[in-house]
C-alpha cells in the first residue's frame, strides 16, 4: 500500500483542478503547510483503519478519532463491497496520474468513489472527483455512472455528487476549455501561484484599493461588502510577505526596518510523565488542579474506547461571539 505521504505528484494531478477551475492559469509553488501534513495523517490513518492495519503508536487521538469516523462512513457506503484502498489512477486524454483514496463498485455500472478532506472544502472540489472518474472510465467502458463523495472529518460531514459518463467527459472538456482560455481570476489559489508577483489580476486588486474613494465607503453598505474581498486577499498579501521577509533575512539579506526575533518556545509538561514522577508526593487532586484538559482530544479518546459522544455537567459552555462569514449568491 502506498501512503499518501509517499505519492508522486503529476503537474495536471487532479487535486490542482478546483485552482484550476478558478483561475485557468494557476501554476502550483509546492512546498507543504502544517494544515497539509495534518491532513496527509490523517489520510494514513484512514487507509490503514480501513484496511484492518495497526496505528503509528502516539498516533494524535483527535486525528484517530477523525480517521475512525471517515473508516465508519466508507464502511456504510460501501455496504460489503469491495474497497480498494490508494488506487492508482492513469488518464490518458488528458495525460495526468494520481492516487484517488477509496473507490468500490456498487454495481458494474456504477463506480463509488471517496475522497478525505480536511476543513470546510470548497465551491470548486468537485472537479478533483471529476478528475479521478474520468481516469477510472477510460479503464472500464463498463462504467455508466459515477458517485462521488467527499467525507469532510473535521465536520463530520459528506457530500455526495453523481455524474453520468458523459457527464464526466464534458466536464473534463469544459475544464480544458477554460485552461485554454487563459482567464485569470483571483482566489484562494492565489497564494499558492506561481504566477502571483507579476500576475495583472493581483495588481488590479491593488489598483482597485489605491483607487477606493474611501471616505464613502464607511457609510454604504454596497461598498462596504464589495471592498471586503480585495481587503481579504491584501491581508494573506501581508502573510506572504512577511515569509518573504523571514527567508531574505535568513539568507542573510537585509531588509530595512525589519529584524528577526528568535523566541524561545515555552517549555511544556508531559503530562502523563510527570504524573508518574509525581504521584508519591502529590494527591490526584492537587494535581488535577494544575491541568487543563483539552476538550477535543477528551472527546475523541472517550468516543474511540466507548464508541459513544462525550456528555455531562463538566462540560461548560463556551460564550456566543459573531464572526463574519461570507453569504453565498
Ligand atoms: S496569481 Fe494570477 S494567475 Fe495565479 S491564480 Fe491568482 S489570478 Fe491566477
Amino acid at each position: 500500500m502506498i501512503m499518501s505521504s509517499e505519492r508522486k505528484h503529476h503537474d495536471f494531478g487532479c487535486s490542482k483542478w478546483p485552482d484550476l477551475l478558478r483561475c485557468a492559469d494557476y501554476k502550483s509553488t509546492g512546498g507543504s503547510s502544517p494544515a497539509a501534513e495534518r491532513g496527509t495523517r490523517i489520510h494514513k490513518y484512514w487507509e490503514l483503519i480501513g484496511t484492518g492495519q495497526d496505528l503509528p503508536e502516539g498516533a494524535d487521538p483527535e486525528e484517530v478519532a477523525n480517521a475512525a469516523w471517515a473508516a465508519g462512513v466508507v464502511d456504510s457506503l460501501a455496504d460489503a463491497a469491495n474497497v480498494e484502498w490508494e488506487q492508482e489512477i492513469n488518464s490518458e486524454t488528458p495525460e495526468y496520474f494520481g492516487y484517488l483514496d477509496a473507490c468500490w463498485y456498487k454495481d458494474p455500472k456504477t463506480i463509488v468513489i471517496a475522497d478525505g478532506k480536511s476543513g470546510q472544502g470548497n465551491e470548486e472540489q468537485w472537479i478533483q472527483l471529476v478528475g479521478y472518474a474520468n481516469a477510472m472510465i477510460q479503464e472500464d467502458d463498463n462504467i455508466e455512472r459515477c458517485i462521488l463523495h467527499f467525507i469532510y472529518w473535521d465536520k463530520r460531514s459528506l457530500r455526495t455528487y453523481e455524474f453520468s459518463r458523459d457527464e464526466v467527459l464534458n466536464e473534463v472538456k469544459k475544464l480544458l476549455h477554460h485552461i485554454s482560455t487563459g482567464t485569470r481570476n483571483t482566489g484562494v489559489q492565489c497564494g499558492r501561484c506561481a504566477h502571483y508577483e507579476t500576475c495583472g489580476q493581483v495588481q488590479g486588486i491593488l489598483l482597485r484599493t489605491w483607487q477606493t474613494d474611501w471616505a464613502g465607503v464607511w457609510n454604504s453598505p454596497d461598498s462596504l461588502g464589495e471592498i471586503m474581498d480585495d481587503l481579504s486577499f491584501l491581508e494573506n498579501m501581508k502573510k506572504r510577505a512577511s515569509s518573504r521577509i523571514k527567508e531574505l533575512i535568513a539568507e542573510g539579506v537585509e531588509v530595512s526596518g525589519y529584524k528577526v526575533y528568535d523566541r524561545k518556545g515555552s517549555s511544556k509538561v508531559d503530562t502523563l510523565k510527570a504524573w508518574e514522577d509525581l504521584k508519591e508526593t502529590m494527591s490526584a487532586d492537587d494535581f488535577l488542579k494544575c491541568c487543563s484538559v483539552n476538550l477535543k482530544a477528551l472527546q475523541s479518546t472517550f468516543q474511540l474506547r466507548t464508541g459513544e459522544e462525550l456528555s455531562g455537567e463538566f462540560i461548560i459552555p463556551g460564550k456566543p461571539s459573531q464572526t463574519l462569514t461570507k453569504s453565498r449568491k
